[in-house]
């Protein structure tokens, strides 16, 4: 079953056309990285799909709900509840955190099952807790985030993109704000929500571990999709953009 269906999405800046006719699905339970030079769009693409920006035309379907579809040239976005519910179902996490910085980290986690889905307090922080302990972060729990390492900054935004256990994870460069010795522990998160069969997808410069975790990569080159495909596929192919692009990184 197809959890996020995009069909012919097209964003533009003014006469920039940053994202040129866009199309993939994601199944439930699947793990797809995204990859790219920088300015390539895959922020855009992300940042679209949580509403962040608004797209030009195309259709966006997350969990079966039509987000935008486009009638007659014009985006036409769902109802209020609709992209409410969609919020509900996906969650973000950004390459620098975006933590409140004047909630401590359980209120971080605790916020949007307590203020947007309307949960129990108490059962807010009951779960709140169960997500920090099993990122490693219990004796964080009333820290503030200034007082964090960058990786636990990280691994307290993934705490909260699960709160509210969404169907679909959207990391956008996840470990590009981190020292390298950081990197590995918010990796290991991560792979470990892979373990659980998290659908997922992961804009990332780290090669090596988009290979090992992703069932899909998805190669994006100024606006547009030149691969998708098993990585073992992508990372062997032939074509040339995609060999300019990794040959950076060897
Ligand atoms: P990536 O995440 O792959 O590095 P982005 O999605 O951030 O790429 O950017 C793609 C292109 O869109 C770039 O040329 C960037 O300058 C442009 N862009 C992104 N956001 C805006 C904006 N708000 N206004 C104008 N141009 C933008
Ligand atoms: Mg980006």
């Amino acid at each position: 079953m197809s959890i996020l269906s995009v069909t012919n999405l097209q964003k533009k800046f003014g006469d920039l056309t940053v994202l040129k006719d866009i199309s993939f699905q994601i199944s439930d339970g699947e793990i797809v990285s995204i990859i790219g030079s920088s300015g390539s769009g895959k922020s855009t693409l992300l940042r679209c799909m949580n509403q962040l920006e608004t797209v030009t035309s195309g259709t966006i379907e997350i969990n079966g709900k039509t987000l935008v579809k486009t009638e007659n040239g014009t985006p036409v976005y769902s109802g209020k509840d609709v992209q409410k519910e969609i919020l509900m179902e996906t969650g973000f996490v950004f390459q620098n955190f975006n933590l409140f910085p004047h909630y401590s980290v359980l209120r971080n986690v605790m916020e949007a099952p307590v203020c947007v889905a309307g949960v129990a307090k108490e059962e807010a922080r009951k779960k709140a807790m169960e997500l920090l302990k099993k990122l490693g972060l219990e004796e964080k729990a009333d820290a503030y985030p200034c007082e964090l390492s960058g990786g636990q900054s990280q691994r307290v935004s993934i705490a909260r993109a699960l709160a509210l256990e969404p169907k679909i994870l959207f990391f956008d460069e996840p470990t590009s704000a981190l020292d390298p010795e950081l990197t590995g522990e918010v990796l290991k998160v991560i792979k470990s929500l892979a373990d659980l069969h998290m659908t997922m997808v992961i804009v990332t410069h780290e090669m090596a571990f988009a290979k090992e975790i992703s069932d899909r990569v998805i190669f994006m080159d100024k606006g547009v999709i030149v691969e998708d495909d098993t990585p073992d596929v992508v990372f062997q192919s032939a074509n040339e953009r995609t060999r300019e692009f990794l040959g950076k990184y060897h």
